[in-house]
């Protein structure tokens, strides 16, 4: 009796390990969690390196070059993350009391913590708009009157683009202009949350110096759809960045041989751009099959590599989350009776037409 369980358990745990080894988790929850690929760990290991807080590493100073005149403008900034260099261009950008106007559902207001009120001791004008992006015409009634003296003087606006809570919806550029004349009108500068900027530049199909002339400040992640392991860059004018590199030091962000970081950031710049409208393709498949299952009510418009599903029965949410994850797909809440599913270098044809063959079986 005893001697049978055992190996009864034995078994079990024997096909439990194949199993696990087996399991492929396809893993959509976020474009963050790519890998460095074996020729992207060569680039690292080759970068040659120096101390970077003393402007000294090689590869630092190209990654910020590259970019700078990529996107045509005067200097750039290589940080730790794109909250830091978002942070730090609305401490540049801001005096404390002043107010920042940026769309409800934008990343500088629901997901850094509060930076603007700690970092830069500013309030935030929040404004409506279509899937994340703001509505040029309601830019007006939110500029403060600066002779009021009751009101905070507006400093800033911030636009995201693409806006990760409108589904990696993008602006279109009839809307940046109209955005970017405003500020010239107002004297106002205007910075660009471009966490996933080469996302919308694949789908509006323009060079990243158009995107230059429109923004005073961009700040772009190299760890997202570019599939490097860390690191933001920030772009400005020469003075603009200036004031951001002793920002940068102040908040404990000044590193050493940084370029270790910066060769996977360079790397993925030449080699990883190029493959994005992959991501977008399978994230439309992956929303094709999505929008035919019984337990999906809606699948948001797909315009890059994010796709969001609306539950049928939103209380259902993390019970189907954790279905899907028992049979090797992992996903995100993103908001009451939502999941989200994101696309990257990670998930290929064989990952995703495994998604797409559990998904058509599943059921709850
Ligand atoms: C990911 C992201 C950021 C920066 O996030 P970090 O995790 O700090 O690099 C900023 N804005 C948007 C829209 C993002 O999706």
């Amino acid at each position: 009796m005893e001697a049978k369980k055992a190996v009864k358990g034995m078994n079990q745990s024997i096909t439990f390990t194949i199993k696990t080894k087996l399991m492929r988790i396809v893993d959509f929850r976020s474009d963050t969690v790519t890998l460095p690929t074996p020729a992207m760990l060569q680039s690292i290991v080759q970068a040659p390196l120096g101390d970077d807080v003393f402007q000294e590493d090689p590869t630092v100073n190209l990654l910020e070059s590259t970019v700078a005149k990529q996107f045509g403008k005067e200097a750039a900034l290589f940080c730790a993350s794109g909250t830091q260099t978002n942070q730090i261009a609305i401490m540049v950008h801001t005096t404390p009391g002043g107010e920042v106007i940026c769309h409800e559902e934008s990343h500088i207001y629901k997901y850094e913590g509060g930076g603007i009120a700690r970092n830069s001791q500013c309030s935030m004008k929040l404004i409506q708009g279509n899937r994340g992006r703001i509505a040029p015409s309601l830019l007006g009634p939110c500029l403060n009157n600066p002779k009021d003296l009751h009101l905070p003087l507006t400093q800033l606006v911030s636009v995201e683009d693409t806006a990760n809570r409108g589904g990696g919806s993008v602006y279109t550029l009839e809307d940046l202009y109209a955005i970017h004349s405003f500020c010239q009108k107002n004297h106002l500068p205007l910075h660009l949350d471009g966490a996933r900027i080469f996302n919308a530049l694949v789908v509006n199909g323009m060079q990243p110096h158009v995107y230059g002339e429109l923004f005073d400040s961009i700040s772009i992640c190299l760890s997202k759809g570019l599939g490097a392991p860390v690191g933001s860059v920030l772009l400005g004018t020469r003075e603009f960045i200036n004031k951001a590199r002793r920002i940068r030091k102040v908040l404990g962000g000044g590193m050493r041989q940084a370029g270790i970081l910066a060769a996977a950031g360079l790397y993925a710049l030449e080699n990883h751009v190029e493959r994005i409208p992959l991501d977008h393709l399978r994230a439309n498949q992956l929303a094709n099959l999505l929008e035919k299952l019984p337990w999906v009510r809606e699948v948001l418009p797909v315009e890059t590599n994010i796709v969001v599903v609306v539950l049928q029965d939103a209380s259902q949410r993390d019970a189907i989350q954790n279905e899907l994850l028992k049979h090797g797909i992992a996903c995100i809440a993103f908001g009451p009776g939502m999941l989200r599913f994101v696309t990257h270098l990670n998930i290929d044809d064989s990952g995703l037409e495994q998604a797409i063959s559990v998904l058509k079986n599943v059921t709850f």
